[in-house]
């Protein structure tokens, strides 16, 4: 083998092992990103409730989705789990099947559909300006606050692809 030879390979090498470096900081960066994301919801939430949703659904929020798509949906909901299991907190899973985001909370009247890119809507029974998020938010909040109260099992799929936020 000529030097040339041999130095061309060491620098390809060398920029392999930088991209690959590269790679592992932007992978720690987003585990990071996730188990800070995951205690700042346990330590803010008594209770937290997950629903199953179409994962492009999250693309809509583009940092979180690249974390989460990074470790997986089952890290963040892994994470959720132990650590509302040390902080003593609730953690429950709502069905897939129920439309949290069509329904209006106000008044419950459901769409019959609602596109990815519709982000806020008004309800044609009641009115309301319903935020895509937040009312489906809302929705899954009190789903789980009757599920657990009447002391029912949810959803044993525990998939995560949402979280929902209560306060
Ligand atoms: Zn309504």
């Amino acid at each position: 083998m000529s030097p040339k030879k041999e130095k061309g390979s060491n620098n390809r090498y060398k920029a392999r092992l930088k991209v690959a470096k590269l790679h592992a900081k932007i992978a720690d960066c987003r585990k990071d990103f996730l188990h800070k994301l995951t205690t700042q919801l346990v330590r803010e939430n008594q209770t937290i409730y997950t629903e199953t949703l179409a994962v492009k659904n999250m693309m809509a929020n583009h940092k979180l989705a690249k974390a989460i798509a990074d470790c997986g949906w089952g890290e963040a909901l892994r994470q959720l789990e132990y650590k509302c299991q040390w902080h003593n907190r609730t953690i429950g899973a709502i069905d897939r099947w129920f439309p949290s985001t069509k329904r209006c909370n106000p008044c419950g009247y459901i769409l019959d559909k609602l596109p990815l890119e519709v982000r806020e809507w008004t309800c044609p029974s009641c009115s309301s300006l319903n935020l895509r998020d937040l009312n489906a938010a809302k929705n899954i909040l009190a789903v789980g606050q009757t599920v657990l109260a009447c002391g029912l099992s949810s959803s044993g799929d525990m998939s995560l692809t949402d979280l929902a936020i209560l306060g």
